[in-house]
């Protein structure tokens, strides 16, 4: 039996991980932080089809003692302080845990189970102000946030642990990536959510930053696939994953409101708050390589991603409002 370990399980990507190399006959772990109210609603389905281990990307003994314990054939790093605008008033917990986090798990591995196969979640965010249009595997990093520098800190030294130590190492440069799981606080989640609430009634007004940004966004559930598949690969190599198309927020909204029948200008206002210090303007990945040697491409729209979030969305406040 296949055995991976996940960190960053309980959150949206590792959920949709865990429960892929599951339905794949994989014996998963997951490595949770001791939290006082444990949050697996991400999990709901395959909560006791997984074997946890405690522990936190902080603590490298924690980590040595999570790969000891599960033997992994290969190792998921998906944890990660992981909100761009956090990263601005906590700068160094992102560190900590976003940067210098990987290399305490890859030490874990290199000390205790050096074959296992390891997956680093790296970020478009490292392309940040992008140098060229659109963004593959050999574009120059120029990240625009703490959370930016920390992942171009974490995706290289997994390309440095491949070449010191000739592990199986590769960083996944996944552009963003949404599901009704998404964290409330990202843009998409944000939006549908508002919208479930203003269709419902319950809510009459969206505050929001900038609108003109532009996003390369998919679906996590086929993104996930792809972080599998790159190691299965015979080499170690990375690879961008990103669908080819991008949208700005404005877009994002013109679609999420009118499936509603609504008209977003009725209710967004512009706060000049969520503004960022530093703005990524423009994401849009080339996933060539993906495409060839992975084989693997997205199968999920823009549009019908959004239209799942607005439903998923429209049935949890309908049931909040019941309760
Ligand atoms: P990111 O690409 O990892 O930063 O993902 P987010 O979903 O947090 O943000 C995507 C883009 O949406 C960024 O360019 C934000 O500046 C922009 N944006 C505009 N208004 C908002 C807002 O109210 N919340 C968030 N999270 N982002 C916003």
């Amino acid at each position: 039996m296949r055995r991976a370990l996940i960190t960053g399980i309980t959150g949206q990507d590792g959920s949709y991980l865990a429960e892929f190399l599951l339905s794949k006959g994989y014996k998963v772990y997951g490595l949770r932080r001791r939290t006082s109210t444990p949050n697996y609603e991400n999990l709901e389905a395959v909560k006791d089809d997984i074997e946890w281990l405690s522990g936190d990307l902080t603590d490298l003994a924690s980590l040595i003692g999570a790969v000891h314990l599960s033997e992994p054939h290969e190792v998921y790093n998906l944890a990660a302080q992981s909100f761009v605008e956090t990263s601005w008033p906590q700068p160094l917990l992102t560190g900590q845990i976003t940067a210098l986090g990987v290399t305490n798990l890859l030490e874990a591995v290199r000390i205790v189970q050096p074959t296992a196969r390891f997956y680093q979640a790296s970020s478009s965010e490292m392309f940040g102000k992008v140098v060229e249009t659109p963004q593959k595997e050999t574009t120059p990093f120029y990240p625009r946030s703490p959370y930016g520098a920390s992942k171009v800190y974490g995706h290289w030294i997994t390309v440095n642990y491949r070449e010191s130590f000739d592990m199986f190492a590769c960083s996944g440069i996944l552009f963003n990536h949404e599901s009704p799981r998404r964290g409330i606080e990202f843009v998409t989640r944000k939006v549908t959510d508002a919208v479930a609430r203003i269709k419902l009634g319950v809510q009459d007004k969206l505050r929001m930053g900038n609108l003109e940004a532009k996003r390369d966004w998919g679906f996590a559930g086929d993104y996930v696939k792809a972080m599998w598949l790159m190691l299965q690969q015979e080499a170690a190599e990375d690879y961008v994953i990103a669908t080819g198309e991008t949208r700005t927020v404005r877009e994002l909204l013109q679609i999420a409101f009118h499936y509603v029948g609504l008209n977003y200008e009725d209710y967004v206002t512009i706060d000049p708050k969520l503004f960022r210090p530093a703005e990524v303007d423009l994401l849009l990945g080339d996933c060539h390589k993906a495409k060839t040697k992975l084989g693997w491409k997205p199968e999920v729209s823009f549009e019908e991603m959004i239209r799942m979030m607005v439903d998923s969305d429209l049935r949890k406040v309908e049931w909040e409002i019941k309760k």
